[in-house]
C-alpha cells in the first residue's frame, strides 16, 4: 500500500498482492520491451568496476524503497550493463538462450516456492521431476530407465557422478573410511586433452588430485585417441595405479568435438571402469536430424550431463545428470537424518538422495512448459534452424580466400579465422621458422580482428588456442538467431579482417 505521497508506506508483511501484479505487469513490460529492442543495443559494453560502483554502490537502505524507483534503477543502471547473454549476435562461449516459456515458469516456480528435496517436500514437484527427466533422455538416446537428477551445473553434475564413480571402485569404500591415512592405490581419472576443466576441478574436491588426472592426446580432429587410452591404462595398472573412471566428452568446449564413444566404452567395459559422458554442450544436438544420424551413442556411458540451460532454451540453471547404474547415486548421496525421514511412498523419488543438494529449487517446472511449448518437433526445427545457420557461415568462410575454418563440429559450432591468400601461400612453401614468424602473426590479427568486432557491438564471439593457433569461436544456438544476424556477423569479419591486418602491416611493416 501507498502513502499519500505515493511512496511505499513501511509496514510489517509482503506487498500488497494487487501492488504485486501491478507491479510485475511493469516488470513484464519491461521485458517485452527488452526483447523488442535487443537488436538496438551492443551484446556488451564493458564497463569497468569502477564505473560501475559508482552508478551502483549506496549505503546500506535504512527505510523502504518505492518499487518505481528500484525498477527504474534496475532499468536505466543494471540492464545495459550485463553482458546480453540472450542477444541473438551473442555466440561466445556457448550461445544459450532462455525462451519465454522458461522465464515465466521461473517466476512462478519462485512463487511457489517448492522445496524439492523429498516427494513428501513437494509431491507435484518430485512427479514433474521424474517426467521431464525421462522425456529428456528419451531426446538424447539414453536409456529411459536410468536414474537422473536435476543439478545446478554440468560442473557438479560430472564431480556427482566421478563421486559415484569412486564409490563403485571394488574394496575402496571411500564413503566410510576416506581415502587419507590408507594403503590404497593413487586413483586415476582418464579424459582427453580437450576435456572441460570441471574434470579437474572434480578431482580436486574427490581427493583424487590434479596428478592424477591422465590427459589422453586427442587425434588430429580433436577426439580423444582410444588407443593411446587403452596404453595409459594399461601402464598405471602396471604401475600400481587404481583407474576409477574414463571421462569422455561429446561437444568440447574449444572446437565443440565429439569423442570415439563406442571404442571408448569398450576399453572401460574390459576393465570395469567407469565411463562419464560430459555432453553438457553437445547433447542435445541429437535432436536435430542432421547430426542424430552420424552421432556419438550417448547411452554407452554408464553417467551422462546434459545441460537445458545450454541448448535446450532454459533459463540458467538447470543440468540433467543421468547414471545408468541403478542405485550408484543414492548409494553415494543417501544420508538420511531423522527430521528428513519420511514413510516411503511408492514411485515417489527423494531427489536430495541424488547429489549434495538438500534444500532445491523447482527445476522441472521450466523445462515441462518449454518442452509442452514447442514440442519434441519444434525443439528438433530449432535445433536443425541452428545447425543449418552454423554450416551456413562455415560454407561461407570456407569458400573465401582470405579466411578459413582451421577445425569443424558436427554441431553449431564455427571456428575461424582471417589468414589473407598472400601469406597463405607464402606459409605453404616456409621454413618452420619463418611458419612460426608468420603463425604468430595470424594470432595476432586474430585477436585484433576478435576484440574489434565485439567492440563493434554486432556481434560477440569469444577464442580459442588449437594447435593450429587463435581461433575466433562462434557458437550458434540462440532461440532467436536468424539468418540475417548470421549474415550481418559475417559482413562485418570480412569488413574488419583487412582492416585490422592493413593497420598492422603498415605500423609493423613487412611480418
Ligand atoms: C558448459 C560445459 C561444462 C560446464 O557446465 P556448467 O553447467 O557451466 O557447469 C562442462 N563441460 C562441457 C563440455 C561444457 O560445454
Amino acid at each position: 500500500m501507498r502513502g499519500e505521497d505515493g511512496r511505499f508506506e513501511d509496514r510489517l508483511g509482503d506487498w500488497d498482492p494487487r501492488d504485486f501484479e501491478a507491479h510485475g505487469r511493469e516488470v513484464l513490460g519491461l521485458i517485452r520491451d527488452y526483447f523488442e529492442h535487443i537488436r538496438d543495443v551492443p551484446v556488451d559494453r564493458s564497463p569497468t568496476p569502477e564505473e560501475l560502483f559508482a552508478l551502483l554502490d549506496s549505503e546500506l537502505p535504512e527505510k523502504a524503497e518505492p518499487f518505481p524507483a528500484i525498477l527504474d534503477d534496475t532499468r536505466e543502471k543494471v540492464v545495459p550493463n550485463v553482458t546480453h547473454w540472450n542477444h541473438p549476435a551473442f555466440h561466445a562461449y556457448f550461445s544459450i538462450s532462455s525462451s519465454f516459456p522458461g522465464i515465466l515458469a521461473e517466476t512462478l516456480a519462485s512463487a511457489l516456492n517448492v522445496n524439492a528435496m523429498l516427494y513428501r517436500s513437494g509431491p507435484a514437484a518430485s512427479v514433474l521431476e521424474s517426467i521431464v527427466l525421462r522425456w529428456m533422455a528419451e531426446m538424447v538416446g539414453y536409456p529411459a530407465s536410468a536414474d537422473g537428477v536435476l543439478v545446478n551445473g554440468a560442473s557438479l553434475g560430472t564431480f556427482y557422478a566421478l563421486a559415484a564413480a569412486r564409490d563403485s571402485v571394488p574394496g575402496l569404500d571411500v564413503r566410510e573410511k576416506g581415502l587419507a591415512g590408507r594403503d590404497v592405490p593413487r586413483l586415476r581419472i582418464y579424459t582427453s586433452d580437450q576435456a572441460h576443466s570441471s574434470v579437474d576441478k572434480a578431482a580436486i574436491a574427490l581427493g583424487v588430485g590434479l596428478e592424477n588426472v591422465v590427459r589422453v592426446p586427442s587425434d588430429e580432429a580433436y577426439r580423444l585417441r582410444p588407443e593411446l587410452l587403452k596404453e595409459a591404462i594399461k601402464s598405471d595398472l602396471k604401475g600400481g595405479f587404481g583407474p576409477m573412471a574414463v571421462v569422455a566428452t561429446v561437444g568440447t568446449t574449444s572446437v565443440g568435438a565429439a569423442d570415439p564413444l563406442e571404442e571408448i566404452a569398450k576399453i572401460c567395459r574390459a576393465r570395469d571402469l567407469w565411463l562419464h559422458v560430459d555432453a553438457a554442450w553437445g547433447g542435445f544436438w541429437n535432436l536435430a536430424a542432421e547430426v542424430r544420424e552420424h552421432a556419438e551413442d550417448l547411452s554407452l556411458g554408464d553417467s551422462m550431463v546434459v545441460n537445458p540451460h545450454k541448448c535446450l532454451y532454459a533459463p540458467l540453471e538447470v543440468t540433467c545428470l543421468y547414471c545408468r547404474r541403478c542405485d550408484a547415486l543414492p548409494n553415494t548421496f543417501r544420508l538420511v537424518p531423522d527430521y528428513l525421514k519420511t514413510s516411503p511412498e511408492d514411485g515417489g523419488v527423494d531427489y536430495m538422495n541424488y547429489s549434495l543438494q538438500l534444500g532445491r529449487s523447482f527445476r522441472a517446472l521450466k523445462l515441462w512448459w518449454i518442452i509442452r511449448s514447442f514440442g519434441r518437433a519444434g525443439l528438433e526445427r530449432r535445433l536443425a534452424e541452428s545447425i543449418r545457420l552454423a554450416r551456413w557461415l562455415e560454407d561461407a568462410v570456407s569458400a573465401h580466400p582470405d579466411f578459413e575454418c582451421p577445425a569443424s563440429s558436427p554441431f553449431a559450432l564455427v571456428c575461424l579465422r582471417y589468414f589473407p591468400r598472400d601469406l597463405r601461400a607464402e606459409w605453404e612453401r616456409a621454413t618452420p621458422e619463418r611458419k612460426a614468424g608468420i603463425g604468430r602473426w595470424v594470432d595476432e590479427i586474430n585477436a585484433e580482428l576478435l576484440e574489434e568486432l565485439n567492440g563493434s557491438g554486432i556481434a560477440f564471439a569469444s577464442h580459442a588456442m588449437i594447435r593450429e593457433g587463435y581461433v575466433i569461436r562462434v557458437a550458434i544456438g540462440n532461440i532467436r538467431t536468424t539468418e540475417a544476424d548470421m549474415k550481418r556477423l559475417w559482413d562485418a569479419l570480412r569488413r574488419l579482417g583487412p582492416t585490422v591486418a592493413h593497420a598492422s602491416r603498415e605500423t609493423e611493416g613487412t611480418i
